[in-house]
């Protein structure tokens, strides 16, 4: 190992640092050189079992502890997030590549959203309810469901992590975060966070692997009642059914191909806002909007128009500044990309901008030209598989109806987009799209919405009041009196 990498070999586990049960080394690539930065570990079962372990012992103390001090340990971390956002934002830039305008603006950002709205959500849940009038002697306590096992990905690392880990600590879980091991500093640093929250041994517990050993040792661990996965629909899969034979529960939020509808009426701003919301974060987000739906009576000027912003779209190494998009993750995701945009070229799409290769001036990193194909038939490779790169589909339409139909046609259902300044119309689209989210006019969701998908996007639901849900069982007691004062 060169002196130059920072040493992230150890687990976290029981409130220590340890090393692991045997050595399997693992480089954390820099995108934007294509050099290890880092390296971790690999864990083994004896790993994956000695953090269960420790999370199946710290449960019972850590359920019966009153809502109002797991509050305060994250009230706690929150603090400490933001005092360290600086070094969260260089981890996440150079795991995976997001330039620091990004990192450490949206990236690091959306984890301290996450914490705040959470602890907000936590203070207002009734975990003791009544059932109602009619059975007055009826209860029902919402109690946290136990071990969780929290597997993430690699493209909004503190987004994914805060959305797991603050709601099951909140709720009285104890838990295993395995991150992606792609992008796992930010994690090893949120484990540190924890640690000086000074949350108690074991609640929370971190061990790094990869999806074939520690991933799929948790999701078939007799001693973890829950999975909570975000990642691909192919891993989804895979966890579910390993996760069969004991019963967990499996929440799931999975991958997506979003549907951007914009209407003759929307305001002019729309094409240029919807290609640029593609291309963020160098295209790698499950909710990106990579198909754009135009009106065909505006359909050459919001060609022409994307075609612009994607030539103007630059295109740079994380670590420098400016509003530049970075790289993609890695060379598997580079060749997959690549692989992609040939495939819309062979199937007759109209090349706009972009396409196959580097960018001018990068021969190293995996850089991806911000890329546009006009033409896009519903049934073309490009228009039904997430690409997860800077590559834009448009294809016309004639009517609402066949907009709609356009959209729905996927196996996703994550979030659709509606441009329009019909608000009848945005409303009647917006019922009619099968995802979990619509986003109309270039309105973000608000902090605590619930964020997940229908169909393979996936079957969970994170933030807010749903997200607290996913991680209680719920108790109906009767014969519940209330205790004499
Ligand atoms: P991935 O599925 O390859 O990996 C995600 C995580 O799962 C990693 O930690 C990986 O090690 C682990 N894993 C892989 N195979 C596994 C298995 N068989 N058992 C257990 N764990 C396994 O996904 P990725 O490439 O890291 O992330 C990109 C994907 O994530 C995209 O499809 C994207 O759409 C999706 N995503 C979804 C959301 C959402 O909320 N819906 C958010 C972000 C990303």
């Amino acid at each position: 190992m060169s002196d130059q990498l920072t040493d992230r070999r150890n687990f976290y586990i029981n409130g220590e640092w340890v090393a692991p049960a045997q050595a399997n080394d693992f480089d954390v690539i820099d995108p934007s050189t294509e050099e290890a930065c880092a390296v971790i570990s690999l864990g083994s079962e004896a790993d994956t079992n000695a953090a269960v372990a420790a999370a199946k012992a710290a449960f019972p103390a850590w359920a019966a502890t009153p809502v109002s001090e797991r509050i305060e340990k994250l009230e706690a971390l929150l603090e400490v997030y933001k005092a360290r956002s600086g070094e969260m934002a260089e981890a996440i830039s150079s795991e995976m590549g997001a330039p620091m305008s990004l990192s450490s603006t949206a990236q690091v950002g959306a984890g301290a959203g996450h914490i705040k709205a959470l602890i907000r959500e936590l203070k207002n849940f009734e975990f003791d309810r009544p059932l109602g009038d009619h059975a007055p002697d009826n209860a029902i306590l919402y109690e946290p469901v136990g071990v969780a096992a929290l597997i993430t990905p690699w493209n909004w690392p503190m987004n994914q992590v805060t959305l797991k880990v603050v709601p099951a600590l909140g709720v009285g879980c104890t838990m295993v975060l395995k991150p992606s091991e792609i992008a796992p500093l930010s994690s090893a640093l949120f484990a540190e966070m924890i640690d000086e929250a000074g949350f108690p041994a074991g609640v929370f517990n971190m061990v790094n692997g990869d999806g074939a050993g520690v991933g799929t040792q948790l999701s078939g661990h007799a001693d973890v009642d829950m999975v909570s996965f975000t990642g691909s629909t192919r891993a989804g899969v895979a966890i579910t059914k390993n996760a069969a034979d004991s019963v967990k529960r499996v929440a799931l939020e999975l991958g997506g191909k979003g549907a951007n509808i914009v209407f003759a009426d929307a305001d002019e701003k729309a094409v240029t806002r919807g290609v640029r919301s593609c291309f963020m974060n160098s295209g790698q987000s499950c909710n990106a909007p990579t198909r754009m739906l135009v009106e065909r009576s505006i359909y050459d000027d919001a060609v022409a128009t994307a075609q612009k912003v994607a030539e103007q779209t630059t295109v740079d190494a994380a670590n420098k500044e400016g509003r530049h998009i970075g790289p993609v993750v890695s060379e598997n995701q580079w060749n997959k990309i690549q692989g992609l945009i040939a495939k819309g070229e062979e199937e007759g799409a109209r090349l706009i901008a972009g396409g196959q290769g580097r960018p001018e001036g990068h021969d190293k990193g995996y850089f991806v030209k911000p890329t546009v194909f006009a033409d896009v038939d519903p049934t073309m490779t490009i228009a039904r598989e997430e690409i997860f790169g800077p590559v834009l589909s448009m294809t016309p339409f004639d009517t609402e109806e066949e907009a709609v139909a356009i959209a729905n046609d996927t196996p996703y259902g994550l979030t659709n987009y509606v441009q329009t300044s019909d608000g009848e119309r945005a409303q009647r689209v917006a019922r009619q799209l099968r995802s979990g989210m619509v986003e109309m006019n270039g309105l973000p969701r608000g902090a605590g919405a619930p964020f997940g998908g229908y169909g393979q996007s996936g079957n969970g639901r994170e933030g807010g009041e749903w997200g607290i849900e996913e991680f209680l069982e719920v108790k109906s007691v009767s014969g519940w009196t209330a205790p004499a004062q």
